[in-house]
Formats: structure tokens, sequence, C-alpha cells
């Protein structure tokens, strides 16, 4: 037997408002969220309200609303089209709805649903566009949490790419075969480069693609965002990285990036993991740029997804090269970076007053010969560091600094698989930095952050580094 869903009590529609008179009785809160709701219209609001509290005399002096500033008279009700009893007074409130029955207009109590003829829904706003969300009364937190969601997945700039549709609607109609070729010019224009081009505000380039679209050859294109995951966990994604991924076809990304986040593209996307890992490089830098090139020229909406954010120790730079070398369009999305999160994590101020003000993200892979580095001058000048990459090298980094006269007692924390559940934070000084080096168990991305500030951190949650042994030298023979 197939499923039958049980049927609406309330059907949804969208009612006609521009120019018409919506009236609300009641002074208080209820009053003023009806105002905010129906603001969102061009309905003309007549507000019905003797005793109106400030804030909705604010609302209604900045709304240009119409004021009825006497008790309600039946008279208020008079051409309006939409009614909504908002006193908290339930005898004002029946007298309302009995009076608004009387004269054959809908009319809505609020939290009296039994006295209803319509409900009002969650409403996500992209004008012309509108979503609303009904639950017949039954949940109204479960609305908002749903009304929630669906705004997160929607552009803000939807409403302004919708309006810029409706002047094409025409030319299309009459340029366009119907069927697949009108298919794909609206497919394109919703997500492709017209709908980046008002994204990034620029509603002229936006028109231009789009007339081109219409008139020349199919120019449809791919794309590639470069798309910033953060440090794992699944909610330091930004909402711009969550909805790219729900609009990929493809999702190319780095093994440091846990599954849980890539499952957040769309369940049909196909998914490549091209990760490297320290020592297992499954493909090669070229071989990753000449795929992305690659799929961009069969037209896909591809995201690379790549730890953290993607322009740091990302090899961002030689992807968007060869994106552009292609002429594949390419956009970035920043992420939280790890040593970001790593500073979360502890609690610890990446700058403080009168003691830092500088900082920088580094690796400790370039210490390996003579000259020292500009980066590690800067720390010797109170710069704070952060490391990546810096577990294997981490006495190369402490023992060089040393030398190059960065006090052996400068604060350092480290934090393994920083803002996720098996994070792990150490904490000591530049001299017990080297035993980090000999901590296999450290399976997890490890983020070093040396300095003055550290000081300033949390270390109730971590453990010192000091009780860590260390291969080779003695902590004295680092120290001296
Ligand atoms: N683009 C990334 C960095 C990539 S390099 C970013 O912006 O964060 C990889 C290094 O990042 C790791 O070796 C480690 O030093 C650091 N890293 C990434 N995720 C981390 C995490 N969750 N915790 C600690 N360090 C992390």
């Amino acid at each position: 037997m197939p499923h039958v869903p049980p049927k609406l009590n309330a059907f949804p529609v969208f009612m006609r408002v521009e120019g018409e008179t919506v009236v609300i009785v009641g002074d208080g809160d209820e009053a003023l969220a009806k105002a905010r709701l129906l603001g969102q219209s061009s309905g003309r609001l007549r507000i019905v309200a003797p005793e109106a509290s400030a804030d909705l005399l604010g609302w209604i002096a900045a709304n240009a609303a119409v004021h009825v500033a006497r008790a309600y008279a039946r008279e208020d009700l008079n051409g309006a089209a939409l009614v909504f009893a908002a006193s908290g007074d339930e005898p004002l409130d029946r007298r309302v709805v009995a009076d608004a029955r009387a004269l054959g207009i809908k009319v809505n109590a609020v939290d009296r649903p039994e006295l209803c003829d319509f409900f009002t829904p969650a409403l996500v706003n992209r004008a012309p566009v509108a979503v609303a969300i009904g639950t017949e009364g039954a949940g109204p937190v479960l609305a908002q949490m749903i009304r929630a969601r669906i705004d997160r997945m929607l552009s803000p700039s939807l409403g302004t790419l919708a309006s810029l549709a409706v002047t094409f609607r025409d030319a299309a109609e009459k340029l366009l075969a119907k069927g697949a070729p009108r298919r794909r010019f609206w497919r394109e224009f919703f997500e492709g480069a017209p709908a980046r081009a008002v994204a990034g505000g620029d509603v002229a380039g936006a028109h231009a693609v789009a007339s081109a679209m219409l008139t020349g050859p199919d120019t449809s294109t791919g794309h590639v965002a470069l798309v910033g995951a953060g440090p794992g966990a699944e909610d330091l994604l930004t909402l711009r990285a969550q909805r790219l991924l729900m609009e990929a076809d493809i999702i190319l990304h780095d093994a440091l990036v846990p599954d849980a986040v890539v499952a957040m593209g769309r369940r049909d996307a196909e998914r490549i993991a091209v990760g490297k890992r320290k020592g297992c490089h499954s493909k090669s830098q070229s071989e990753i740029n000449a795929l992305l090139v690659a799929l961009g020229r069969e037209g896909r909406r591809v995201v690379r997804l790549k730890c953290g954010d993607p322009l740091v120790f990302g090899r961002a730079g030689e992807e968007m090269a060869a994106l552009r070398d292609a002429g594949v369009s390419c956009e970035v999305v920043p992420g939280v970076t790890a040593a970001f999160a790593a500073a979360a994590d502890f609690e610890l101020p990446l700058t403080l007053r009168g003691v830092t003000s500088s900082m920088m993200f580094t690796t400790g892979h370039d210490l390996k010969g003579g000259a020292l580095p500009d980066w590690a001058k800067l720390a010797i000048s109170g710069a704070t560091v952060a490391v990546y990459m810096g577990r294997s090298v981490a006495a190369d980094v402490a023992g060089r600094l040393i030398e190059a006269g960065l006090s052996p007692d400068t604060a350092v924390a480290v934090v393994e698989n920083a803002s996720l559940s098996g994070c792990r934070r150490f904490h000591g000084t530049l001299a017990d930095l080297p035993a980090l080096e000999d901590r296999h168990d450290l399976a997890g991305p490890v983020m070093t952050i040396i300095g003055d500030a550290v000081a300033g951190a949390n270390f109730s949650r971590s453990q010192a580094l000091a009780a860590l042994p260390v291969r080779g030298l003695t902590r004295n023979e680092v120290a001296a």
C-alpha cells in the first residue's frame, strides 16, 4: 500500500495584500509581532491600539502605519482584507473575531487556534520569493527551526536575483524554445554566472551575462569554489560553505576534512578524496589542478573543500592560477583556520594589549639551512607564532628560536584536533617543545602556538608538555 499522507486542514496560499488594508487589534508584544510580520508585505497596516506600548508606538511611527488610538470599534474593520485579534484579552479578541466574520473578513486570533480562519506562517522572506512554513498551530517552535534551516540554504541575494529574472521572462519566452533550452537557461540563470554576479553585488554584470546567454551560443561553463571547511567541527562551517556544498555536483576534498563535513553536501553529489596526508599523497598537486580544470570545462559545479581556510597552507594559489589560465571561473569561501580554532580551544588571546600586537602563520619546514627565516626574527621581536604542520619539526623550531635569542621560557600551547571532540591540549615552554616529536600517539593534526600572549590562555584542561619525554637531547641541552 502506498503511504497516503493525512490531509491538510489549512491549505497554504499566497494572498495578494498590495494596497489592501490589514487590521491588527492589540497594544502589546503580540500586536507588535504581527505588525513586524505583516510589515514585510506591502499591505497597509491599521493598528487599533488605545494603549500602545512604547515599542509598538515606535514601530508604528517608523513604519508609517495607521494608528487608531482609541478603544476598538467594529467600524475599524471596514474595508479590511485580513484581521488579527492580538489584544491578549479573550473577550475583546472574541468580539473582533465575531465582527470580522459578520463582515465576511478572514480573521486570525493570536494563540487561539480554535478562533482562527487562517494561520500565519513562519516566513523566509527573499521578496519576491517567500517560503511559508505552517504547522496548523501545532508547533511554532518547530516552524521556527525549519525556518532557520531554510533561511541558511537560500542565498541572501535570492530576492534580487528573482526580481532580475522577472525582467528576462518575456525575452526568454520569445527567444528560447520551450522545454530543454528554456530550462537550461533558467537553471544557469539561478545557479550559474548571473547568480554569482548578483551575489557579488554586480546586478549590471548579471544582466549582461544573462543577456549574452539569451542571444549568444551556449556558453554555460563550470565553476569551482575553493571552500574552507574549517578546523573539523561541522558547525564551524560557514553558511556560505554549507550552501555551496548543497549546490555542488561534485566535491573534491582533502584527507583532513572529516566525513561529517563532506556529508553536508547534496546526497547525490559525487565525492572524490584527493587527500594529501603526510607521507601518502593520493594525487599530486598538478593532478588535482588538472582535474579541477577538466571538471570546470565539463560545466560541472565543483566544490574544492579544504580544511581550515583555503588560502592558508592550502595550495590554493596553484589551483586558482591553473583555473584562471584555463578560463574557468572560481571563487574562494574563507574558513576558520586551525590557528584560530586552537586559540579558541585554549581561550588564548592571539593579540594581547600591551604584550603582543602581531601574529604570523608559519610552518617549521623552512627552518633547515643557514639563515633564520623572517618569521623567526618576528617571533624574537614579540609576535605570536602559529606553527602549522609543526609536530615533526618541533625540536628544530624550538632549537633554532632559542639559538637566535628567544627565551627558552617563552610560553607554548599545543592543540591536537582543535575544535573536535577528541581535542587534546598541552602547554609548556619553548624548552619543552621538542618533546612533541616523540608523541606518536598524537595521530590528529597538531597546531603549535608560541609567544608571550600564550601566557594569557586557560590551562585548566591542558597537560604539561614537560611531562613528555624528549628524544636525543635532554631538556637542559635544548635550553642551553
Ligand atoms: N588550510 C588549513 C591548514 C592546512 S595545513 C588551515 O587553514 O587550517 C595542515 C595543518 O593544519 C596541520 O598539520 C595542522 O598543523 C593544522 N590543522 C588543521 N586542522 C587542525 C586541527 N583541527 N587541529 C589542529 N591543527 C590543525
